[in-house]
């Protein structure tokens, strides 16, 4: 192996994020219960955002638009002001959540950082990831972070393109199988997995991996020994 950069996607593999997520959408199945049953409301949620994905993207604001729109459609447009309100704040709220690392972050980057170029390579909000990492107190250990709209071969191909490195330099590290590994195992780098309790739907894939470049691990620690040693 001859590695020289190694990326770190950052929701759910840096900082929780998918929690967050799940008690927006409670509430917001909560604020809405008079309509419809909650898991009916949770697929309807998920269906605007699979709709409107290719205009909004991923992140926040494309979640609370979506929540608004779905809010509209369930309600048949009756939908009292007030809880279009209510929508909006819990939106709001989420921009503003606390960032909470993950087990074992801090002293992988720290040890990873003396031999390899760290990078974050995350989708989401532009605004948000930086305010993200701005309050991680984890950004100094990278020297490039890419917010990307998508995370699919060709984007991995540039981001490995603007490092001036070759595919197989590149090891990314992520709890998404599917926009994590998959695409960069797709173009010969080396990827791992580091599964975390909740996913998106989403990012769920039925996938068995064999490649001699990927590997699983239960934890972002587990990298080390293989990385360092
Ligand atoms: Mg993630």
């Amino acid at each position: 192996m001859n590695i020289k950069v190694i990326a770190f996607d950052a929701d759910d593999t840096l900082w929780v994020n998918e929690p967050y997520f799940l008690e927006a959408e409670n509430k917001f199945c909560a604020l809405l219960e008079d309509y419809l049953p909650h898991h009916t409301i949770s697929q309807e949620l998920f269906k605007t955002q699979m709709d409107n994905l290719p205009l909004y993207g991923y992140g926040v604001k494309n979640f609370t638009l979506c929540m608004v729109e779905t809010a509209l459609r369930i309600s048949d447009n009756t939908l009292n002001v007030s809880i279009l309100e209510k929508i909006i704040k819990n939106g709001k709220e989420m921009l503003q959540k606390p960032i909470e690392l993950l087990d074992g972050v801090e002293e992988t980057l720290q040890a990873l950082s003396e031999k390899y170029r760290l990078v974050v390579a995350t989708k989401g909000d532009l605004l948000d990831q930086e305010r993200k990492l701005k309050k991680s107190g984890i950004e100094h250990y990278f020297h490039h972070i890419e917010i990307m709209s998508e995370k699919k071969t060709p984007d991995y191909e540039k981001l490995i393109k603007h490092l001036d490195i070759k595919p197989e330099e590149f090891l990314m590290i992520g709890n998404s199988i599917k926009s994590d590994v998959l695409p960069v195992l797709e173009i010969g780098g080396y990827g791992v997995h580091v599964p975390y309790h909740t996913t998106w739907a989403y990012e769920k894939v039925d996938h068995n991996i064999d490649s001699p470049n990927f590997r699983k691990v239960d934890s972002i620690k587990e990298i080390l020994p293989f990385l360092l040693g």
